[in-house]
């Protein structure tokens, strides 16, 4: 997900959620993911790249498996993806609408030339944090936070940016900092 919005606030929901959450690691995360940016920065730039990619599935499986995007939703919520002609054509084929209208109703292009979403959170996100166009989401949405891919390593500061809002993207980090030397 390529992030167009900025925001940031800390609702009770949320709270709930980190209370929720069962690992020290994750305690406070979003207090220590800011404390910790400087190393996070110095581990994206100095590792080995490789060795990073080795190590990143287990990693991702793992945060997966600790945390429950259904209580969090903190990119849905906060930022856009970008809606690409071929998510354009799906998901308007999806909702049996015309692109046009799908285009006028949805969306808006920011200032790189994307298609955005019109409002945050997404216009599909539900109140119980279901995505009603699920199975037909954005590529950016289904590749959100990277924590699997090269992107995370290349994007440095993109990476940096997820780490200060998806506690996924911290958790990886986390690991990355306990097992590699930096
Ligand atoms: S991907 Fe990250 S920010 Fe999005 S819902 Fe999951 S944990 Fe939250
Ligand atoms: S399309 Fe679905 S997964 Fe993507 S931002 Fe909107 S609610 Fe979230």
């Amino acid at each position: 997900m390529d992030h167009k919005i900025e925001a940031n606030y800390l609702t009770v929901e949320k709270r709930l959620f980190l209370c929720n959450m069962a690992e020290n690691m994750l305690n406070d995360w979003e207090k220590k993911s800011e404390e910790h940016n400087k190393k996070y920065k110095q581990l994206l730039h100095r590792t080995d790249k490789n060795r990073v990619l080795k190590v990143l599935p287990e990693f991702h499986e793992e945060a997966f498996e600790k945390i429950e995007c259904l209580q969090c939703a903190n990119c849905c919520k906060n930022y856009s993806p970008r809606f690409k002609t071929p998510d354009v054509k799906r998901i308007s084929k999806h909702l049996k609408m015309r692109e046009s209208i799908f285009i006028e109703k949805y969306l808006l292009v920011d200032e790189d030339g994307d298609f955005v979403a019109n409002k945050k959170p997404c216009p599909f996100l539900g109140t119980d944090n279901y995505c009603s166009i699920y199975e037909e989401r954005p590529s950016d949405c289904r590749r959100f936070p990277y924590t699997n891919e090269d992107v995370f390593i290349k994007r440095k500061e993109l990476t940096l940016k997820n780490s200060t809002f998806c506690p996924i993207t911290y958790f990886v980090l986390e690991k990355l900092l306990e097992k590699i030397p930096h």
